[in-house]
């Protein structure tokens, strides 16, 4: 005979059992979300308090939110100038990211914008004057941002590598190197890889303050 396993009591089972803002809990709602995944789930309360994350997860697991809803319910201030760089390997997959953080942060005043190559730089250079919040872009782009000073390097208050092992096998570590360079030092990391390769390893160790 087997035993009725007791229910998880240890870990929180809904979005509001995370503490999630309730202007943020109604634009989860929307998009039709019941309860966090567990990349959610266990990445929120340690990003939320600022530390710094590194995640082991495949696309699909709602590694997009694990991100996205930190960053849109308290890492970015409601007011002030701060900003994420949400490094991609591929242009769908910023614009996919940039539109999800989108709906997560419409009530907050989130602004998002995607930057990636091979489209209108006016446009995207627009966006930022206007001061989007989050960049969602890939690495080649915001470097030229960045060159440009078309991006601040110096209010971006958190990094994410999202798919850190796709952008590794694509070639754009040079590029992820130089844009490190030249954010602040005390930025707040979050990396995000569906495997963890040695590259990605020593990369974390370079990254990764806490
Ligand atoms: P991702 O792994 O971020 O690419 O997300 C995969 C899909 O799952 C996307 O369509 C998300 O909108 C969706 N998703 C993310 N989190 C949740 C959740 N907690 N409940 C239901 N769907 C979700």
């Amino acid at each position: 005979m087997t035993e009725t396993p007791e229910p998880e009591e240890d870990g929180a089972q809904t979005f509001a059992d995370l503490g999630i803002h309730d202007d943020v809990l109604e634009a989860i709602k929307e998009m039709g979300w019941e309860t966090p995944t567990p990349v959610q789930r266990d990445s929120y309360p340690l990003a939320i308090a600022g530390h710094d994350v590194i995640v082991q997860s495949r696309t699909g697991t709602g590694k997009t939110g694990a991100f996205g809803l930190p960053l849109v319910d308290g890492l970015l201030s409601d007011d002030g100038d701060e900003q994420a760089l949400v490094l991609a390997p591929t242009r769908e997959l910023a614009l996919q990211s940039a539109r999800e953080i989108a709906k997560l942060g419409t009530r907050r005043g989130i602004d998002t914008v995607a930057v990636y190559g091979g489209a209108s730089m006016e446009q995207q250079i627009q966006a930022l004057d206007k001061g989007a919040r989050v960049i969602s872009g890939t690495p080649g782009r915001v470097l030229d941002h960045l060159k440009r000073g078309t991006m601040k390097a110096s209010q971006l208050r958190v990094l994410v590598l999202d798919e850190a092992d796709e952008m590794l096998d694509m070639g754009f570590l040079p590029d992820i190197r130089r844009i490190l360079a030249a954010l602040p030092k005390d930025r707040q990391n979050l990396l995000f890889s569906a495997t963890m390769p040695k590259e990605i390893r020593s990369l974390a160790d370079n990254l990764l303050n806490d």
